[in-house]
C-alpha cells in the first residue's frame, strides 16, 4: 500500500507521524510546497522576534528521516485523477496511491480590487513572512499598513511594532477581531494595542491596493488613499482546493468530509484548514481554521488508515492572542440563551449558556479558567444550578471550585 499527503502543514505531518506510531513501514510520500521543514505557523511570530528555532520546527529538523518519508519539496499537486489513483505535480512527475490524504491547508482570501499587485504582502507562509521580515531588518520598512483586524492581523501588528514599526490596521468592522470578539472584549484589546502603538482604524473599508506596476497605496471607501512602506493583507483565509477542480471530489467552501474525515471519494481522507468539518457544539460543517483542529483531524486521519476505526468528535472555534501583552481567549460561540459576567478593570469573563450548557467564552486579562470552561463546553455537561458561579472571580481557577464541578 502506498499513502500520498499532499501537503506538510501541522496537518499533513502528524497524518505521518501517527500512520508511523503504528507501522513503520508502509511507503509515505508527502509533497510540500515549502522548502523548509514543517512548521507551526502560530510559532512564526516569536521565530522572528527570538530567533529561536525550536518551537518553529516543532517536529525536529529532521522529522522526515525520522520517520522514513519521502518528502518532495518546493513542488505542488496540480491535478488529482481518482480513477488512476494519481496525483500530478506541477512539473508533470505523477505519483501513485492506495491511499490519498488532503491537507492542504488554506491560502490568503484577499477579495479587494489590486490584489494581485506586486509588493503586497502576507503571513500566511514562513517564505511570505520571511520576504517582510527581510525588509524590515534591512530598514527599507518604517511604516506598515495593514488591511484586516482579524488574529492574523493584529499579530503581524504587534510583532511589527515590537520591531520598531509604525503600524496602522485598517479594520471593516467596527471593532478589532470581529469574528471572535463582543465588543466588550474587542475594546479592551484594542485599548491595548493602541498603548503598543498600533494605530487601529475601525470601520473603515479598504476598498483597493493601488499602484501601477507595484502596491503603493490602499484607496479607502471614502475616497482616500493611505500609504506606508509596507503593505499587508490579513483579510482571512480560503481553503486550497483549487487543484482538486474536476476531479470528482465534493468542495463546497473547504472540502466536504464524513465523522472520519473521508472525502466523498473512495480512499480519499482530508484534515487540517482545508476541511469543512462538524462543528463540535452544533455539528454544522464550517472551516475552523486553526492549529488544534488541523492535528486532531489529522490524528483521526492517521488512526483510520493504518485501520483503527476512530470517528471524528468535532472542530472547534478557539482562540488567544499571544503578544498583546494580556491575555485573551476567545472559544466557541460568541452568544446563547443567557450570558454570565464579570468584570474588574480590563480583567473580563463572559460565559455563554443555552439549554443550561455552555457554549462559548470570552476571557480578557485573566485566562486561567479558559481550562476548566473549555472542559465544561466540550464535555456537554449539564450546568445543574452551577450556571450562576460562571460569574465568580475564582470560578474555574480554584482547586476548591474545580472539584466542586467535576464532583
Ligand atoms: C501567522 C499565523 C498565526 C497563526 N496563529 C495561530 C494560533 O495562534 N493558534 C491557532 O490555533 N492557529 C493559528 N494559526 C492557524 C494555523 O496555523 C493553521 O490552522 C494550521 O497551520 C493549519 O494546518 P494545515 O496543515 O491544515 O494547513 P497549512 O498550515 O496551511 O499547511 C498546508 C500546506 O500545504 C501546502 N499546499 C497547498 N496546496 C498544495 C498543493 N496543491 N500541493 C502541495 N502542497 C500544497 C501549503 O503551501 C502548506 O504548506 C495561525 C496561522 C498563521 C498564518
Amino acid at each position: 500500500m502506498r499513502i500520498v499527503i499532499i501537503g506538510a502543514g501541522p496537518a499533513g505531518i502528524t497524518v505521518a507521524e501517527t500512520i508511523r506510531r503504528f507501522d513503520r513501514s508502509v511507503p509515505i510520500t508527502i509533497i510540500s510546497a515549502e522548502s523548509f521543514p514543517p512548521y507551526s505557523p502560530p510559532a512564526m511570530a516569536d521565530h522572528f522576534l527570538t530567533g529561536r528555532d525550536e518551537p518553529l520546527f516543532w517536529k525536529g529538523r529532521d522529522v522526515a528521516d525520522r520517520l522514513a518519508l519521502d518528502v518532495r519539496e518546493a513542488t505542488l499537486v496540480r491535478a488529482v485523477r481518482l480513477a488512476a489513483k494519481e496525483v500530478e505535480l506541477v512539473d508533470g512527475t505523477v505519483l501513485a496511491w492506495d491511499r490519498l490524504v488532503i491537507a492542504s491547508g488554506s491560502g490568503l482570501y484577499a477579495p479587494l480590487e489590486g490584489n494581485d499587485l506586486p509588493g503586497i504582502h502576507d503571513f500566511k507562509s514562513l517564505r511570505a513572512a520571511r520576504a517582510l521580515l527581510g525588509r524590515v531588518r534591512a530598514g527599507e520598512v518604517r511604516t506598515a499598513l495593514i488591511v484586516g483586524a482579524g488574529f492574523i492581523g493584529m499579530e503581524i501588528a504587534l510583532l511589527l511594532a515590537d520591531l520598531g514599526v509604525q503600524v496602522t490596521i485598517v479594520e471593516l468592522q467596527d471593532r478589532v477581531i470581529p469574528r471572535m470578539l463582543d465588543v466588550e472584549t474587542a475594546a479592551i484589546v484594542a485599548r491595548q494595542a493602541r498603548s503598543r502603538g498600533v494605530e487601529l482604524r475601525l470601520g473603515t473599508e479598504a476598498k483597493a491596493f493601488i499602484g501601477s506596476t507595484a502596491v503603493d497605496g490602499v484607496l479607502l471607501a471614502d475616497g482616500d488613499a493611505l500609504t506606508a512602506d509596507a503593505y499587508i493583507a490579513a483579510t482571512g483565509v480560503r481553503p486550497h482546493t483549487e487543484f482538486l477542480q474536476g476531479s470528482g471530489i465534493e468542495t463546497a467552501w473547504g472540502l466536504r468530509v464524513d465523522d472520519h474525515l473521508r472525502t466523498s471519494a473512495a480512499d480519499v481522507w482530508a484534515a487540517g484548514d482545508v476541511v469543512e468539518a462538524p462543528d463540535r457544539l452544533t455539528g454544522e460543517p464550517y472551516v475552523h481554521a486553526i492549529f488544534p483542529n488541523a492535528v486532531s483531524q489529522a490524528e483521526v486521519v492517521g488512526r483510520n488508515l493504518v485501520g483503527l476505526d476512530t470517528v471524528y468528535p468535532g472542530a472547534e472555534s478557539m482562540n488567544s492572542l499571544k503578544h498583546l501583552g494580556l491575555p485573551v481567549m476567545a472559544v466557541g460561540a460568541p452568544s446563547g440563551d443567557e450570558e454570565f459576567r464579570w468584570r474588574s478593570g480590563d480583567v473580563v469573563r463572559k460565559v455563554f449558556v443555552s439549554d443550561g450548557r455552555i457554549v462559548g467564552f470570552r476571557l480578557a486579562g485573566d485566562i486561567r479558567a479558559g481550562g476548566v470552561l473549555h472542559s465544561l463546553m466540550v464535555s456537554g455537561r449539564s450546568l445543574r444550578g452551577f450556571a450562576h458561579r460562571l460569574a465568580d472571580p475564582g470560578f474555574g481557577i480554584g482547586e476548591v471550585v474545580g472539584r466542586a464541578i467535576f464532583a
